[in-house]
């Protein structure tokens, strides 16, 4: 049968075409990148030989082969792996929309890729790196457990298209042939090859071997040389997991987590341990130092790889690790768990049980040290993965006093940049002060001239600054704090001084009718309308009731399409502020006065505007401001 020739996908396309015109640096990552699926492609028929012996097709060692070609200029990676079908290759090198490529393309218009094409791995496209180096591309594989004929052999030169036809191969596995353009010959020097493996490939398991040619020294005749053809192996091949943390560096961590996670910078932090006792398993995981692009997406893949007795499981096993922790990568070797086990049967077993709580508490304890002896590092973790962290004070009812000692907070008392902790915020609470207070909004600045905590200012109370969207509910979930109450400064009744609580008593004897009018006015809209204990310059705000959701996070889930059930708020007016004995006095003289009506609605639009919302109809709200304006200048200048 001739070639069929077919087109990529065009998203391929594109990124063939970045691939092969803008990247210029640190074009050996191509090796890595082959060499890194011939890897995966051996533990997955590791895997499959399990429970189907007809794959192992009798070899019995796993490797993976380098062959440099000096005359056909090409070098060519090879496995004895699972191999693809047909249909595999079409699919996988051509036409399947891979997850990061989007976000690949994305990245590359930015400069960052272009002086970092070490980043394509992350993007899950390591594949086509090799077309930095290649002027055509030809894969040859047959799937383990099919007959020789059953071959196929794929071939490209970015152009577009790529040719695929029925092959025969003797082995199974697969062939990754680069030929190389004429500038990059360099890549068949074995000293370059060796290099380029023992920087980037020296953690992988599989033996990395080449042919080399040594020059020898007969035996027999003294001082006469001849040439020989050995099998060298380049790495050194231990899996970095089963050695001791004594012998390995922190390069070789690196250089490992990079090839777990698709990461290009080194991780914040390496936690490896062996646990013994109820559970034997080792764990060598990984605190990032950057979060990656896609940690909020659905897709994001959770999880630590999973090996049982040295055989690589699965790649994702979410199990092992709480949601809040997503962020941790690795390697989890387990030496109880059964061979068979499947995503299925791994829900109901003890032993990951044990596991994940063991490797809970060892993040969470490293966390904790880190904070404590390694402060600066430790906030750069929290700006990167603090967001997710905190989803453990929801999720995780037996650690979230644990996590909530891992907060660290931005708070009225602190300049920007800087934190407290909630112990710290609990050790300098004022004389008379009872609970926590916190503030949510969407900036420092505009939650510092909030009229909510003007009666906070007032007191020196601190008041802790919430950024993040979730904050509300988190602060919710954990409720209180070393027996104190957390309460948000925009929620429930508020009143730090015991004695104004007596003039407020009176201010509402005074105020009774205006306010009734207001309430009716505004009863569509509002679910009550109250004197204020918080509020010390602004003449009014809207506050929930406590156990509510925050106009935050309403407006969040409304983004997300989500139907958010309406929750009537209550409208605070100061009665300190000199605009209600006004509009007490007009009230007294003509209850009817329209103008009272008009002032109703501008109260309810301003403190839509102090909570950071849009009034409820943006246009007269702006008229009657601008009537305002025209009367008080005409007053001043006496026109009327
Ligand atoms: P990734 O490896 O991150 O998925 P690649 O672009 O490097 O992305 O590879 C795409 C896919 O091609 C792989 O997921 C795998 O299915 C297949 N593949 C690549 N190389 C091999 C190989 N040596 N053996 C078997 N399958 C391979």
């Amino acid at each position: 049968m001739t070639a069929e020739k077919m087109s990529f996908k065009t998203e391929v396309k594109q990124l063939l075409d970045l691939v092969v015109n803008s990247l210029y640096s640190h074009k050996e990552i191509f090796l890595r990148e082959l060499i890194s699926n011939a890897s995966d492609a051996i533990d997955k028929a590791r895997y499959e030989s399990l429970t189907n012996k007809d794959v192992l097709e009798g070899e019995g060692e796993w490797k993976i082969r380098i062959f440099a070609d000096r005359d056909a200029g090409t070098i060519t990676v090879s496995d004895n792996g699972i191999g693809m079908t047909r249909d595999d290759i079409i699919e996988a090198l051509g036409t399947i929309a891979h997850s990061g490529t989007q976000e690949f393309l994305k990245a590359l218009q930015g400069r960052d890729v272009k002086d970092n094409p070490e980043l394509i791995g992350q993007f899950g496209v390591g594949f086509y790196s090799s077309f930095m180096v290649a002027d055509k591309v030809t894969v040859i594989s047959r799937r383990a457990g099919q007959s020789a004929d059953k071959g196929v052999k794929w071939e490209s030169g970015a152009d577009g298209s790529f040719t695929v036809e029925n092959f025969t191969k003797e082995k199974k596995g697969t062939d990754v042939v680069v030929h190389l353009r004429e500038d990059e010959k360099k890549y068949l020097d074995e000293w370059e090859i060796r290099n380029v493996v023992r920087k980037y490939s020296d953690y992988i398991e599989h033996p990395i071997v080449m042919d080399v040619v040594r020059e020898k020294e007969s035996e027999i005749k003294k001082g006469e040389k001849y040439k020989t053809t050995e099998e060298e192996q380049l790495n050194s091949g231990k899996a970095i997991w089963l050695r001791d943390r004594s012998v390995v560096s922190r390069e070789e961590y690196n250089e490992f987590y990079k090839h777990i996670s698709h990461d290009i910078s080194d991780p914040l932090e390496v936690i490896h341990y062996r646990a013994e006792g109820t559970s034997e398993f080792l764990a060598l995981l990984y605190i990032p130092s950057h979060a990656p692009f896609d940690i909020f997406y659905k897709e994001y893949r959770i999880g630590p790889t999973l090996y049982v007795k040295r055989v690589q499981i699965m790649d994702h096993c979410e199990e092992l690790i709480p949601l809040y922790l997503r962020f941790v990568k690795g390697v989890v070797d387990s030496s109880d768990l059964p061979l068979n086990v499947s995503r299925e049967t791994l829900q109901a077993n003890r032993q990951v049980e044990v596991i994940r709580n063991s490797l809970t508490k060892k993040v969470l304890d490293t966390l904790g040290e880190m904070k404590k002896n390694e402060y600066e590092k430790y906030t750069g973790f929290y700006k990167e993965f603090g967001t997710v962290l905190k989803e453990g004070i929801h999720y995780d009812f037996k650690r979230k006093e644990t996590i909530a000692d891992l907060l660290i907070l931005e708070s009225t008392n602190k300049e920007a940049g800087t934190y407290t902790t909630l112990q710290e915020y609990v050790d300098n609470m004022k004389e008379g002060q009872n609970d926590i207070y916190y503030i949510t909004g969407t900036s420092r600045d505009e939650v510092a001239g909030s009229p909510y905590i003007e009666a906070f200012k007032e007191k020196d109370y601190e008041v802790l600054i919430m950024l993040d969207e979730i904050d509300d509910i988190i602060m919710g979930s954990l409720g209180e704090y070393r027996g104190k109450k957390i309460k948000s400064v925009t929620k429930g009744d508020i009143e730090l001084d015991k004695e104004k609580q007596a003039g407020r008593e009176e201010a509402q004897k005074k105020y009774r009718g205006l306010i009734e009018l207001i309430k009716v006015k505004l009863k569509d809209d509002l679910k009550d309308v109250r004197l204020s204990g918080r509020l010390r310059d602004s003449a009014c705000c809207l506050v929930s009731d406590e156990g509510t959701m925050d106009p935050q996070m309403e407006k969040v889930l409304k983004a997300m399409g989500q139907d958010v059930p309406v929750t009537k708020r209550i409208l605070e007016i100061n009665p300190e502020h000199p605009l209600f004995e006004t509009m007490n006095a007009l009230f007294e003289k003509d209850r009817g006065n329209p103008l009272l009506d008009e002032y109703a609605s501008l109260l309810y639009g301003q403190a839509l505007v102090l909570e950071g919302s849009k009034p409820k109809d943006p246009a007269a709200f702006a008229r009657s401001v601008a009537d305002l304006m025209t009367d008080k200048a005409e007053h001043q200048i006496g026109s009327k």
